[in-house]
């Protein structure tokens, strides 16, 4: 080697070495800062320091990092997100509003696990929820929640939220999750809002809503402008270092995640009324919006036993606070039509503000609801918002109705097509029948069927639909498959380019699994998850249109009004027909061969019970394997049970109740060997 080779390596080692030192003591300072809120050195020797770094990275660009503390500063641009599925499902939480509520809750709780029950007790903080995902102490990916299954990638624009750690410190695990809430504190809330208004700019309505948008937006560096926190409440991981959910948040804490410390262990539901009725009133003196209590179960163990429903946690509670609320005048009722036919009646408000918004409609529901609350025209009326997006009325001020005032009539014709509206006993909506004929209705099963969920046609949009069914272009959904380039450039603010868009966006979308194409087809009651069912169980639309009343009514889970619905869909030669040309022309209408090779039928008719914990497979894997092969994943044991997969430290009053039930308890080798 020569001297000046020799040289070359010894200047550079001393650049690296620096870079990293920079790197260092740059992370302390943020944690510092941002974390703890506990500064030890002055804005300005930060920039100093920011700078040195920016410098020697541009310089030696073959020591970036991707977590550098200079990426904070942001500059990436993200046209579009990309979706990623979850590894763990983001669940939502089953909401309680009284003592009683928690109290049944607890009941519930105490049947299903053994041992004493603690909960943590958190601040439900209310903002866009966020998957990070860590590996090696390095932070990978930052996901929303989306539809819980999936989310967005906003990695890039969660790297500018400086209390979220590029880098940890610390007994940290090789891989896990955490989970938390990205919120706008107040102050920087207001602030935003000034400069907004100073600039002849709208001003925001909320902080939630602008911290939400924020993670949407494509230039990172107006990301990092906005003053975003995020808070973390949840490790999720096959293998956690810790046992209780009060641990996990000291942990997370450790590893250098701002978690907030109000968090608080009850050994009683009275203890954690205590937590709620302090909270409800102080919350008021917090620098960021919570709009609740979120109750755990403290220990993991028994988490795990309890499970998920289809929707939320069994062994987690939010306790909302008191919702805010206002009067107001209802000027006008009006109706709409959904694409079903079904008609929703819509009060449509003096405008008023409610919870740092402007409200000025709210859905009636039904005849029934608007019955009840002996609601009219020019009533003065309360509305409520909570968590909810959208805001409820709640009541009449009856003091103010004025005495002339009439009952308020139902309409009986389609405001859309003047058809004569039906209602089947037992249901609380109003149809309108002529789905053939009824604008809304074409316009809003085109929609539907093109929607994300659905067969998420890129290139086309929900006006665009509309547009073409007035030009009559289309007519319903299999129509969009034999659009062209040439029929669309005639429309209004169709260029070349979106016209081709479109048409491929359309040609693409034959590759949705049928699963997907089954819900597109809008049939009553069959949404995403009942779609899944019926393709998994009949696994082609030959079988399911060929299947009968109690064929149908033998899938777990369908019954006989998602039973009848489906048959009277395939009574109509107009679907009939629309199906076959979706078919001709290259749709999927059944499963492919890759979802029909996982599946067997071998568990068909047993209802199986997991508990414990597992060595070879998750506890997700294996309910899912039981799936899978036709089986029935059920939470408690009954009468009605087959086998209990029982894994180490399987509950003992599980174990006692399995046997005096004479249920088959097997291990997870003899359930491997069954399938
Ligand atoms: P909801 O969306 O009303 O079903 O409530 C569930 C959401 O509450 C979760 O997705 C989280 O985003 C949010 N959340 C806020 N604070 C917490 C907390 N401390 N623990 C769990 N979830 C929380
Ligand atoms: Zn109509």
């Amino acid at each position: 080697m020569s001297a000046v080779e020799t040289l070359f390596i010894f200047v550079n080692m001393n650049i690296e070495e620096k870079i990293n030192k920079l790197r260092a003591q740059l992370r302390e300072h943020n944690y510092n800062y941002y974390v703890l809120d506990n500064p030890t050195i002055s804005d300005y020797d930060f920039d100093v320091m920011l700078k040195e770094l920016q410098a020697l990275e541009t310089a030696h660009p073959e020591y970036d990092d991707p977590n550098s503390p200079t990426h904070r500063v942001g500059g990436e641009v993200t046209k579009n997100f990309e979706t990623v599925a979850h590894t763990f499902r983001m669940y939502s939480l089953d909401n309680s509003y009284s003592k009683e509520d928690l109290l049944d809750w607890e009941k519930r709780i105490k049947k299903m696990v053994d041992g004493e029950v603690k909960y943590t007790c958190e601040l439900k903080y209310d903002g866009a929820s966020m998957s990070l995902t860590y590996e090696n102490g390095q932070l990978q990916r930052a996901v929303t929640r989306g539809d819980g299954f999936q989310g967005d990638d906003v990695t890039t624009n969660i790297k500018t939220i400086k209390s979220v750690p590029l880098q940890l410190k610390g007994d940290y695990p090789p891989k896990f999750e955490i989970r938390g809430e990205i919120v706008l504190p107040f102050e920087g809330f207001v602030k935003m809002n000034a400069e907004r208004v100073a600039n002849g700019e709208e001003p925001y309505r909320n902080p939630r809503n602008t911290a939400s948008g924020s993670l949407k937006l494509q230039d990172s560096a107006e990301v990092a402008k906005r003053p975003l926190e995020c808070l973390l409440y949840s490790l999720k991981a096959e293998r956690l270092p810790v046992t209780t959910q009060f641990e996990s948040l000291e942990k997370a804490r450790s590893w250098g995640f701002k978690v907030p410390d109000i968090a608080k262990l009850a050994s009683s539901i009275d203890e954690v009324l205590e937590f709620v009725t302090y909270w409800d009133v102080h919350r008021h003196e917090l620098p960021y919006e919570t709009d609740g209590v979120v109750i755990k179960v403290n220990n993991l163990q028994q988490q795990e036993e309890l499970g998920y429903t289809a929707k939320a946690p069994r062994w987690a509670m939010a306790y909302k606070f008191k919702a805010e609320q206002v009067s107001t005048v209802l000027e006008k009722i009006t109706y709409q039509v959904g694409r079903t036919g079904a008609i929703t009646p819509v009060a449509n408000l003096q405008p008023v503000a409610l919870a740092g918004t402007i409200v000025k409609r709210a859905s009636l529901h039904n005849a029934d609801q608007i019955e009840k609350l002996d609601i009219r025209e020019g009533d003065t009326v309360f509305v409520e918002k909570g968590g909810e997006i959208i805001p409820k009325i709640i009541g009449v001020d009856f003091t103010k109705r004025d005495p002339n005032s009439e009952p308020t009539t139902y309409i009986s014709e389609c405001p859309e097509c003047q058809t004569a509206l039906v209602r089947t006993e037992g249901e609380a909506q109003h149809y309108c029948p002529n789905t053939t004929g009824c604008p809304p209705q074409i316009i809003g099963r085109i929609q539907h069927f093109i929607s994300r969920k659905a067969m998420d046609i890129e290139g086309l949009g929900g006006e665009t639909v509309a547009l073409l069914v007035e030009n009559k272009l289309i007519y319903n959904y299999a129509d969009l498959y034999e659009l062209t380039v040439a029929q669309l450039l005639p429309l209004e603010r169709m260029a070349q380019k979106s016209a081709e868009n479109l048409v491929a966006g359309v040609a693409a979308s034959k590759a949705i699994p049928f699963e997907r194409v089954l819900f597109a087809l809008g049939i009553r009651y069959v949404g995403e998850t009942v779609a899944k069912k019926l393709a998994k169980h009949f696994k082609s639309i030959d079988a399911l249109q060929a299947a009968n009343f109690e064929q149908l009514i033998a899938v777990d889970e369908i019954g006989d009004r998602i039973a009848q619905s489906v048959i009277e869909f395939f009574s109509s030669e107009e679907n009939i027909h629309t199906v076959n040309r979706l078919k001709d022309f290259g749709v999927q209408l059944q499963l492919s061969e890759a979802a029909l090779a996982n599946q067997t039928d071998v568990l068909a008719g047993n209802i199986f019970v997991v508990s414990g914990v597992f060595t070879k497979v998750s506890r997700t894997e294996l309910k899912k394997l039981i799936e899978d092969n036709g089986g029935k994943v059920s939470s408690s044991i009954s009468g009605k049970t087959n086998y209990v997969v029982a894994g180490d430290n399987m509950g003992p009053s599980k174990r006692t109740k399995a046997e005096s039930l004479g249920i088959s308890i097997i291990s997870e080798d003899d359930f491997l060997a069954m399938i």
